[in-house]
């Protein structure tokens, strides 16, 4: 099985039924040899907060750090001004090892999110990832583990790892804007990114990745400093302080839609095209 056809069994888009005389549903070079017809298979709603995003405009977005560079296939960003506090906070963290920056997290009840919820999410995985995934903030099921995407969606993110060679832990680390759940699935608001951005900023520092993948919109913006559509972000290569950056859709949105599915595939591929 080749890489193509990888993606698009463990995005569940396989097998698809392919007409021989027309291009294929997805891709070209995907072209999948099944002839199987088979819809995809529904999943199960479970988690609001990633459609509420996709379908409305995020918060005021909390700007990345500055010093934009390089990569030439880098979409150009107009940068926002830096947030002081958030600039202050971060040169405060920027000493800090992993285990420093850990318990500084666990310890941290600076907004009102900590006092809601059971426990922070730090984030899980190789601390020396070339891939690094951002989402939004916990649900539910990670702030009942302490761990990041680990409900339905997690699986799904899992999946979308495995179909591009990864596995939660191997070369890939998996972090979210916020460490607290925000209550009843809620967005972030804007001030409660913009208190725990410099943990997530300071994350990336020590991690070095060489790839982001921000997974939807909230994500997306805070990562860039902007309020665009996810739509307007998708397939296009940006920059993050340096770092390449891709924007895909939210994996709890994908089980939603999972006819969108095939765009997040067409934004793993882009992924590894820039990876390799
Ligand atoms: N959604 C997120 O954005 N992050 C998680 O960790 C789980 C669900």
């Amino acid at each position: 099985m080749d890489r193509n056809e990888a993606m698009l069994r463990e995005l569940h888009l396989l097998p698809q039924w392919k007409r021989r005389d027309l291009s294929p549903v997805v891709s070209e070079s995907a072209a999948p040899e099944s002839v199987v017809e088979e819809p995809v298979v529904e999943e199960p709603v479970v988690e609001q907060r990633a459609v509420i995003q996709a379908t409305q405009p995020a918060e005021v977005p909390v700007a990345p750090p500055a010093s934009p560079s390089h990569a030439q296939s880098t979409q150009q960003e107009a940068e926002a001004a830096p947030v002081p506090q958030a600039e202050d906070k971060l040169s405060k963290l920027a000493t800090l090892n992993w285990p420093d920056l850990k318990q500084k997290v666990h310890d941290c009840a600076e907004c009102k999110l900590r006092a809601d919820c059971t426990q922070t999410v730090f984030g899980v995985g190789d601390e020396k990832a070339d891939w690094l995934f951002v989402g939004e903030g916990p649900g539910a099921d990670e702030d009942a583990q302490g761990e990041p995407f680990v409900g339905q969606a997690g699986k799904l993110l899992d999946n979308m790892l495995m179909a591009i060679k990864l596995k939660r832990g191997q070369n890939a680390y998996i972090a979210n804007v916020v460490k607290c759940r925000p209550p009843n699935n809620r967005n972030p608001d804007s001030s409660e990114i913009a208190t725990c951005m410099p943990y997530l900023q300071r994350q990336i520092q020590l991690i070095q990745p060489k790839l982001i993948i921000a997974l939807g919109k909230v994500a997306s913006n805070t990562l860039l400093g902007k309020d665009a559509t996810l739509a307007s972000l998708r397939g296009t290569v940006h920059d993050y302080n340096g770092i390449p950056m891709i924007v895909t859709y939210h994996p709890a949105y994908l089980l939603r839609s999972p006819s969108e599915k095939a765009k997040t595939w067409q934004d793993l591929r882009l992924a590894v095209q820039q990876f390799d």
